[in-house]
Order: C-alpha cells, then structure tokens, then sequence
C-alpha cells in the first residue's frame, strides 16, 4: 500500500464519503479533532492520484502560513508530487500572487510593496498630521479599524454611508489614504483582498480564465472567512467549480476581524443544500479534555450543533492551578515542563497558550532563565523587529522609492542631519506636486535640500551596486552601505541586533533556497499567470506575510509558546492554557455584550481542544499587565467544566466572581491575597460583592487597615477594573 491508500484505509465512513464525494459542492461541518483538515488534504490527494484533477487546477486555501505549510507538508506526504502549480495558501498570500500577476490590471506597480499592520499605522499617523486631523478625536488606531474593517466588507469610500460629521470625516480620510497608498505604490492586507476582488470583478476574460482553469476550490476553517473572501470564492468559482468548505461554527474567533459565522449557512444554502457531511468522532483528545471542552461550548447559543465523541478513554483529568503571581503561574508550568521532559516527552509537543500576546513576556523569561529551549509564535516577529524593519525600508527603496513609509523610516535613520523641519517642508512640496516624497526630492529647497538629495543619491548608488548580486549579498551589501550596521556597533546594546541583521541575510539565502528550486521546476509548465517577481520584490512579499517562522533556530525541538488565536488548527501532547482570570480570559474588551463574551467562549473551546494527553489550566492571584497590578478573578470558564473532568492542584478559588452570593467551599482555607482579616473591616470581607452608584458592581478583592482606616480594593470588573475605596467615605451597597 501506498501512503495515501494506508491514509484512505485508516478513515472513517463520513470521512471516506467525504474524501470520495462526487463532483459536487458540499460543507463540513465538524467540531473540533474530527479530521476535517486531513479529510480536506487527502481529498486533493484523491482527487489528483485518481486522475480526475490536475494540480494546477486545485486551489486551496487557509488562515495561517503555518496551516498553509502544514497542508504541503501532509499533501507531499501522502503523494509525491511537483506541488508547484498548485494554489495552495492563505488568502492574502494567494491574492497578493494574484495581483503580482495582474498588477496591470490592478493599477499597481509591479514592485508594489505589502504594508503590515505596523507600517499602515504609521502611514496613518503621517497622513492624519498632514491632513491637519485632531489626533484625539481621530484615533488613528481607529481610523486603521474604520479603513480595514470598510476594506473586509467590500466598501470603498463612495460606498460607505456617512450621516454624520464623524463619519464624513472618517470618510474623508480613507479617501485621502487610499489616495496616498495608490501613489506610493502601497497595498495594506485588506486591500490585498479587495483589489483582487474587484480585478476579478471587472475583468470578465480574467475571471473566465480563471473560472476555467480551477475546477476545485478547497477551503479549510471556513467559519472564519468574511464577507470579502467569501465574495472572492464566489468569483474565482464558476457554476461548474467544485467547492468544499470545512469549518466548524464553534471554532470562529475573528468576529473582531470581520468574520462571519454566518457564511457557512450561506454556503450551505449557496452551494452545498444536499451535501453536508458531519464528522462526529474525534481522534485527538482523550475522554475528560473532550467533555470539558463539550460543556463549555454548550453553553453557547446559536449553535449549528454536533456531537463529539472519543473512543480514546477518560484518559487524565484536566489539572487546574490557582498561583499567588504570574512569576508563581511560570514556575509551576516550568517546574511540569521539566518534569515531562524528564520523562520522555518532546518538546515541540508542549504547548503554552495565553490570551494576550503581553503574557508571553514573564513566561519566556522563566523559560530562558530555566534553560528549556522555546519558541515564540506570533509575538514580535523577527520581521516587525525595529533594526530589521529598518533593513527592509532600504531595500523597499531600492525596489519602489515612492514608497513613502520606508522612505520616512529611514531618510534619518541612520541620523543624517535631516531633521523634522526639512521633513516637513518635503511633506509639503510633495502634497502640492501630488508625488511620492522620493519625487519632490528634487524639488527640495532651504537648508536640508543638499543632503535629501544626498540620501536620495545614495538608494540610487545602493540600486545600482546590487543590481546584479544575488538576493543574499545584496541584503548584504545594502545593510552595510546603508550604515545600518555601523550604527548598531557603535550602540553598546546593539549586539542583538547585529545578529538580527546577519540573521536577515540567512533568512534571504533561505528564501532564495526554497524559491529558486521552485523556479527550476516551472520552465517547462504551463503556468502563463504566474508571477515574474524579482528575488527582491518576492523576498520583500514574504517578509510582509510570513509569520515570522525565522525567529527561532530552525528544526531545534523547542517547547511553542503562542496565542490561542494562533494556535487554530494546531495540536499538541500536553497544553498549557494561562491566565484563567475575568477580565483576561474573558478578555475585560469582550465583557460588554453577551456576544462578545461568546466569542471568549469560542477561543477557550479552540483552546482545550489542541490538547492530546494531557491539559493544564493556570490563574494566578496577582499579576503585572501593561504596568499595573491586576488582582485576578477566577475566569467564569471554569466554572463551566464539570467536577469529574478537572482536578484542582491548589485549594479552590473560594468565592465566585460574579454571582452575588460569595461561595465558601469547606476544603478550603485562606491564604495569598484573598485572606480574609480578623481584624475589624467595618462589616465588610474579601469576596463580598457590592454595588457602587459610579462603578456599579463589583466583588472586594482585599482589605486593608481597620477600623475607620478600612480600605478596600474592589474589582468593579471590565469598565473600572480595580479601584481602591476608603469604606468609611465610599457609599457602598452590599448584598
Ligand atoms: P481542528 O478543528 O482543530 O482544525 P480537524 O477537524 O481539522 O481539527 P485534524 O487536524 O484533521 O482535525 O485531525 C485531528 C487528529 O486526528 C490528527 O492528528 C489526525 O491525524 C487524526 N485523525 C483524523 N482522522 C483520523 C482517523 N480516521 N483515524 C485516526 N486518526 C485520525
Ligand atoms: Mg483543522
């Protein structure tokens, strides 16, 4: 038996029907472990052996690179094949190679350069300034989500309904920063999306040439798309196009991006009304992880509903531990890490997830001061680093000078006299020629004009010197001419950062490695559309959308430390899930609405179904977040497993938040921050829930003083977080 003939024996008969399905659309709807991205690969493996597809004529689809990565891996596994013609990506990879091929039609230039998160804040903040905007009415972080959420739901502009002052003005801007992108020859990640969707739109020979050439369309964690995505499937499949959709409702976690459960519905009415396949067995978690995960997630509501079950056994319970601090919180998972590897376990199947990227700071370090290799996923990428953010501006340059956010970044970085003044004024002749800051360089005039004109002398040295390097030695060559290097090794902390740049240089021949085998396969196949980007322009694309995969030495077996948003998809042996506190899982942002609150709900439930064998659940009392002092709230999620699944390490939280009955469970005696006085608090005890007519309702975290000293500090919960009250003044009501 070949691999993909032991895969095809080893599944189920809902898999198999599904890996099997005749030519039609059809929806997956399966909870969390039951196979949906195996069925989805060993589809498209089928589809390919069997002789009814070529690969060129699949495109199939996910949400991260890594998921990406990982659906080539399994594919090549389970058929050897030249996966090169294959579309197979994440949305924004697969349109950005879209749009490098048709960049005509996109109105963009072919070196047009992808703007992060980071650099799209950045141009924000220049074009607020430049339009004279108050920076505190308009936020640009709010101006970003205003632009990027309008982008994800497909609006312009002109379509976007403005009755009111603040929003004509928010209209005003996108107006004005669309305008700025298109002349610096800019795409931010939304846009990425809307333009191929709209050159698809307009260009009917295009999308026949596209509609013709895919005859199957395979999208994985589908709860997830939003509305421009969905819009962009329907274009590049004809009526003849198969669709098959996985995904599971439960699992949707970027309502916040624009993500609408509700297209699965839609796709079920649109194209799959007689074909939806459940998965309902699930082969990745033992008996009580699976039940914990079920009773979580049931209470939810507006669920599509499946069952999920294991024939795996109880296996253990989940282990639940209340720490006194964060630092406490990393100790014990470092102490049960250590452990495990002492018995045997790998690291790369441990896995630490927490809510907020912020959490990952004392936990790294505990890690770091432990010894225990670890790697990072999500966090500061290698390529949102400053030094290596300021490498890439310069080779942005070199590519596209109208690029004005590299420009700005690196016209005086290296310091070279230019200051903020001649900046300014350059601002100025640009807006009033309508050109890219690069093109009013000429133009310049008072003092700083000589040595504008000096810098733009030097890119141009710089472009001319590489031109014939190859991709390594020209990051090479432009982070030493550039005097990037120069001003890291006069910085006494610059070491890290050299390395940094020596590390961007590898990660460029790497680049090169992976690229130019790919290219030595295409010569002789008949991919017409596909793209004839530079090493520099594809290196600079990948620096934009990968996810940082660089960061660690790579192949070393580390222990993975990611969010929960990052860890979709993934699974590990033994998880490790942080911060089980109101106010940070739920995230305090979600607090406010019911649906909020569901999504938190989700993102647990994506949580605890990563874990294979075994899972810890961790709070501590006390931690350090953003600069304050937090005084954790046992998260209602636990409350929301079943006794017989979880096992608690430490004595039990005694009172629960949020109820209005403080809950003393007997086994328990006080200690840490929660203990309770002796002394006389004026009637009032730690875990007593209160009302205050400002900050309405809130639970006494702890007590301090006596008498009429009596100071109490209350967690009034999402909206005024703790707050410390002198009781005698403070008109409190109590339950
Ligand atoms: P998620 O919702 O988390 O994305 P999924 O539904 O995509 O999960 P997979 O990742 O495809 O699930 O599968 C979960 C695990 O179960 C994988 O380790 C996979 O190899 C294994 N698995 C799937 N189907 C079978 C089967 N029929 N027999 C044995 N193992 C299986
Ligand atoms: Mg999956």
């Amino acid at each position: 038996m070949n691999s993909l003939e032991k895969q095809m024996a080893s599944l189920n008969s809902a898999q198999l029907q599904a890996v099997t399905l005749p030519p039609q659309s059809a929806l997956i709807l399966a909870g969390a472990g039951s196979g949906k991205t195996s069925v989805l690969t060993t589809r498209m493996a089928w589809l390919i052996s069997t002789g009814q597809t070529r690969t060129q004529s699949i495109l199939a689809v996910t949400f991260t690179n890594k998921a990406a990565k990982e659906m080539m891996t399994r594919l090549s596994a389970l058929l050897p094949m030249n996966t090169r013609g294959m579309w197979v990506g994440t949305f924004h990879g697969l349109c950005n190679r879209f749009l490098r091929a048709h960049h005509r039609e996109a109105n963009l230039p072919a070196t047009f350069q992808i703007l992060d998160t980071q650099d799209q804040l950045s141009a924000i903040k220049r074009l607020l300034k430049s339009m004279q905007v108050d920076t505190e009415k308009f936020q640009p972080k709010q101006v970003q989500n205003f632009i990027n959420g309008s982008k994800e739901d497909g609006l312009r502009p002109a379509d976007v309904e403005a009755n009111d002052y603040f929003y004509k003005k928010l209209v005003e801007i996108y107006t004005a920063y669309d305008a700025q992108c298109q002349r610096e020859g800019v795409v931010d990640f939304p846009e990425l999306l809307l333009r191929a969707y709209e050159v698809l739109k307009a260009n009917e020979a295009l999308r026949m040439h596209y509609q013709t050439r895919f005859t199957h369309v395979l999208v994985d964690e589908f709860q997830d798309t939003n509305t421009l995505q969905y819009a962009w499937l329907k274009l590049i499949a004809s009526p003849q196009t198969v669709m098959m959709a996985v995904g599971d409702d439960d699992q949707s976690i970027y309502a916040f991006r624009g993500a609408k459960v509700e297209n699965m519905r839609l796709f079920e009415r649109e194209f799959a009304q007689h074909n939806v396949i459940k998965l309902e067995q699930n082969y990745r978690s033992y008996g009580h992880i699976l039940n914990a995960a079920n009773a979580l997630i049931s209470q939810n509501n507006n669920r599509l509903g499946k069952n999920l079950w294991t024939d795996r056994g109880e296996g253990e319970p989940i282990r639940i531990y209340e720490a006194t601090s964060d630092y406490a919180e990393a100790d014990f998972v470092i102490e049960e890490i250590k452990a495990q590897i002492n018995e045997g376990a790998v690291r790369r199947d441990i896995a630490v997830l927490y809510r907020a990227n912020a959490q990952s700071r004392v936990i790294e370090h505990a890690l770091f001061n432990a010894g225990v290799p670890y790697r990072v996923y999500g966090g500061l990428r290698f390529f949102e680093r400053a030094e290596i953010k300021h490498a890439l501006a310069y080779l942005r340059l070199i590519d596209n000078p109208h690029d004005d956010t590299a420009f700005m970044r690196v016209v005086n970085f290296p310091t070279r006299g230019i200051g903020a003044r001649t900046i300014e004024q350059l601002q100025d002749t640009a807006k009033s020629l309508n050109s890219s800051l690069w093109g009013a360089v000429q133009h310049a005039s008072g003092s700083g004009a000589a040595k504008l004109l000096a810098f733009a002398q030097m890119i141009d040295g710089l472009r001319f010197d590489t031109q014939h390097l190859p991709l390594p030695e020209l990051v090479d060559h432009v982070t030493a001419h550039s005097g990037l290097i120069a001003h890291y090794k006069a910085d006494r902390e610059g070491a890290d950062r050299l390395e940094n740049l020596s590390e961007l240089i590898n990660a460029a021949a790497a680049f090169v490695q992976v690229e130019g085998h790919k290219d030595s396969t295409t010569a002789s196949e008949t991919d017409e559309d596909d793209t004839m980007m530079t090493p520099l322009a594809g290196f600079l694309s990948h620096a934009a959308l990968e996810a940082g995969d660089n960061q660690a030495q790579a192949g070393q077996d580390a222990v993975q430390l990611m969010t929960v948003h990052a860890a979709k998809g993934l699974e590990f042996n033994t998880v490790f899930i942080l911060g089980l506190e109101e106010g940070l899982f739920p995230h305090e942002n979600s607090l406010s609405d019911a649906d909020g609150v569901q999504e938190e709900r989700r993102l647990m439930y994506v949580a605890i179904t990563r874990a294979r064998v075994r899972l810890y659940m961790t709070l501590a009392q006390q931690r350090m977040l953003h600069g304050q002092t937090r005084y954790g709230i046992k998260s209602r999620f636990l409350d929301e497993l079943s006794d017989d699944d979880v096992k608690w390490l430490t004595p039990r939280v005694r009172y629960d938040a949020w109820s209005n009955t403080a809950k003393a469970t007997e086994d328990t005696p006080s200690f840490g921050t929660f203990k309770e006085s002796k002394k006389d608090t004026l009637g009032y005890r730690v875990g007593q829930s209160v009302s205050h007519a400002k900050f309405g309702d809130g639970v006494i975290v702890k007590l301090e003083g006596s008498g009429e000293d009596t100071r109490a500090y209350i967690n009034f919960g999402a909206g005024f977080g703790i707050k410390c009250l002198a009781l005698n003044i403070a008109k409190l009501e109590t339950h």
